[in-house]
């Protein structure tokens, strides 16, 4: 009898937490959402491209970044625009960690080392765009010093959920069956580790900060047998980047931008990750505002007195809680769906928003759902950024 009731609880939590699925809100103008870091059947991933693509359009994403392990001849084209961009890319196992190259030509690298530093250089000499993954999980990063990477996984998908007990474990076990995003949603947690990071690698330079699926749907069990786990569709749904395009990327059209067009503004960190399974996070404002200028993430921004800095949550979600950082240290930590703070000074300015989690067995834990890339308000006058530019 004891069991049976927390059991029940689980399996009602499963059967009445109706979460969004696949509504996307009401997105900006340029918004585009899609997924990072995916392997695919070409590697140790279960789907091949077009099954993956599939799924990712039924997530109702419009781009997808491929990361298979050390693969030269990546099937996906780079510079094709269309409403489903694929950026090609490589996960690169190193002595020093795992990194993503996202833009290399199909048949790169031709010489492999696992020599993190040589690897990186390689990728940019290629024209490629590197992030590290997972820095603190598998295969943790530890080259540091290496300064050439254009940003780090915030979030991975296959990372977070390691961070959970095993009771958490057996809930997510005993509903992924019944709801599978709900399962999903109940183990993440906040990647701590990763954001002091970022912190203070951002002290020293701009970074970008993204989010990666690490989606395999595959678990290699015994004698050949593939455990196809979790699946990508609901992987999918979960942690999705935002990449902001604006109006009028390079002039063009967002809806049908580029994979280069679309990767170019993750690496100047034009995006924000959200958990859009638990609310669609759409239409997300995060910028600053002045009489001279009005800047969003990955943006430069002179600092004036009257500067505000805006954030507004989609709306329709439940009461979130705001935590604002200016140059690693919190300054806001509030309950609202928005805020409008006057800037304090120059730094380094990035949010993060939390909402609890939905049903019983998920404790109302505050959750992390979105982080945005920072905006980076320099002392320099007007003039001298005018210049500059
Ligand atoms: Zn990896
Ligand atoms: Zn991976």
């Amino acid at each position: 009898m004891g069991p049976l009731l927390p059991l029940g609880a689980v399996l009602l939590d499963g059967f009445f937490v109706h979460l969004p699925g696949d509504a996307v809100g009401v997105p900006a103008p340029g918004e585009r959402l899609g997924v990072i870091h995916v392997h695919t059947a070409a590697g140790h991933g279960s789907g091949t491209l077009p099954q993956v693509i599939s799924a990712a359009r039924d997530a109702n994403l419009s781009f997808l970044a491929v990361t298979d392990h050390n693969i030269t001849d990546n099937p996906a084209t780079l510079d094709d625009p269309s409403e489903f961009a694929v950026i090609a890319g490589n996960e690169l196992s190193t002595s020093s960690g795992h990194f993503l190259a996202l833009g290399v030509p199909p048949n790169w690298p031709s010489r492999p080392s696992y020599d993190a530093r040589t690897m990186l250089a390689e990728a940019h000499a290629a024209g490629g765009v590197t992030f590290l993954a997972h820095p603190y999980s598998k295969d943790p990063w530890s080259e540091w010093g290496a300064s050439d990477f254009d940003g780090m996984e915030i979030w991975n998908e296959d990372a977070v959920w390691r961070r959970n007990t095993v009771l958490d474990l057996l809930i997510s076990a005993i509903l992924y069956p019944v709801n599978n995003q709900l399962a999903m949603l109940r183990l993440a947690r906040t990647p701590e580790p990763n954001l002091a990071k970022w912190d203070e690698l951002l002290a020293q330079r701009p970074v970008a900060g993204i989010c990666g699926a690490d989606a395999h749907a595959a678990i290699h069990m015994w004698h050949g047998i593939v455990w196809r786990f979790p699946e990508y569709l609901p992987v999918f749904r979960l942690a999705r980047q935002h990449v902001l395009l604006g109006p009028h990327p390079q002039g063009g059209d967002p809806r049908v931008a580029s994979a280069t067009v679309i990767l170019d503004a993750l690496k100047r960190g034009h995006s924000f990750c959200a958990l859009d399974a638990i609310y669609p996070a759409s239409g997300f404002v995060n910028e600053i505002s002045s009489s001279v200028v009005t800047a969003g993430s990955g943006d430069f921004a002179p600092w004036t007195p009257n500067a505000h800095l805006r954030v507004i949550v989609p709306s329709g979600a439940s009461l979130p809680r705001i935590k604002v950082y200016r140059d690693g240290h919190k300054i806001v930590d509030k309950e609202a769906w928005s805020l409008d703070e006057p800037l304090p000074g120059p730094g380094c300015y990035r949010s993060e928003v939390y909402l609890r989690q939905p049903g019983l067995t998920g404790w109302h834990r505050w959750t992390l759902w979105i982080f945005s890339n920072p905006i980076y308000v320099t002392a320099s006058s007007p003039a001298v950024m005018a210049a500059s530019n």
